[in-house]
């Protein structure tokens, strides 16, 4: 484990950024590198890229069945990005929590003010690339898109990173590999793991015997 705390409050870590910046293999990578780290499995009405497994890269789930979730207050958040849902499930969270895990949600800008608003603890990363030129060559050459698919991701984007002020950090990921980005998450990630709060506070008075 990352502490030999044994009480202590499970971290929630957002990880937003426009497409196209690297920011689901930037998350897959930190999980991978961090045991007490769980990634967020999203649930989604779009349908699956070739690459894509139901159940770890999405719960890819139909339109009908998503917007019954929605009624029946299923998500923590949950928004429109073009003509598709996404969500984080509330089901998810808990599970988390109750594995003792930190939880990581790679969402959009909108969903990530949906979480901030509900003033859980939680810190907000936005990934960047080098530049808007790297980040229009990434989609394009990721070819998963249709043409205004990508147009749209563009503009977008371009929405999302004006909302870099609303989160705690911002990171770059450079062409050359995600390990750079990995690395400096990871650090922030151990910092607020120290951070002195109400969890932290009742374990030091516990252990330590102080009023
Ligand atoms: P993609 O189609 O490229 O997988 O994802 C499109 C956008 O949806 C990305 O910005 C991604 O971060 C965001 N996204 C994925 N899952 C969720 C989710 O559960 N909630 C929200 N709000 N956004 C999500």
């Amino acid at each position: 484990m990352w502490n030999d705390r044994p009480i202590r409050q499970g971290l929630l870590i957002v990880i937003s950024g426009p497409s196209g910046s690297g920011k689901t293999s930037v998350a897959r990578a930190l999980c991978q590198a961090d045991a007490s780290l769980a990634y967020s499995v999203s649930a989604t009405t779009r349908p699956p890229r070739p690459n894509e497994t139901d159940g770890v890269d999405y719960d890819f789930l139909p339109r009908s069945e998503f917007e019954d979730l929605i009624q029946r207050g299923g998500f923590l958040e949950w928004t429109k990005y073009g003509d598709y849902y996404y969500g984080t499930l509330k089901s998810t969270i808990e599970s988390t929590i109750a594995s003792g895990k930190d939880l990581l949600l790679e969402i959009d800008v909108k969903g990530a003010m949906q979480v901030k608003a509900l003033s859980l603890k939680c810190i907000y990363i936005f990934i960047l690339p080098l530049s808007f030129a790297t980040l229009k060559t990434r989609l394009r050459s990721r070819n998963t898109e249709s043409d205004s698919e990508l147009q749209r991701r563009l503009l977008t984007a371009e929405s999302e990173i004006a909302c870099v002020k609303d989160y705690d950090y911002c990171v770059v990921n450079p062409d050359n590999g995600v390990e750079q980005a990995v690395e400096q998450i990871r650090h922030i990630i151990t910092a607020e793991r120290c951070r002195i709060d109400c969890s932290l506070l009742d374990w030091i008075s516990q252990e330590f015997s102080i009023e």
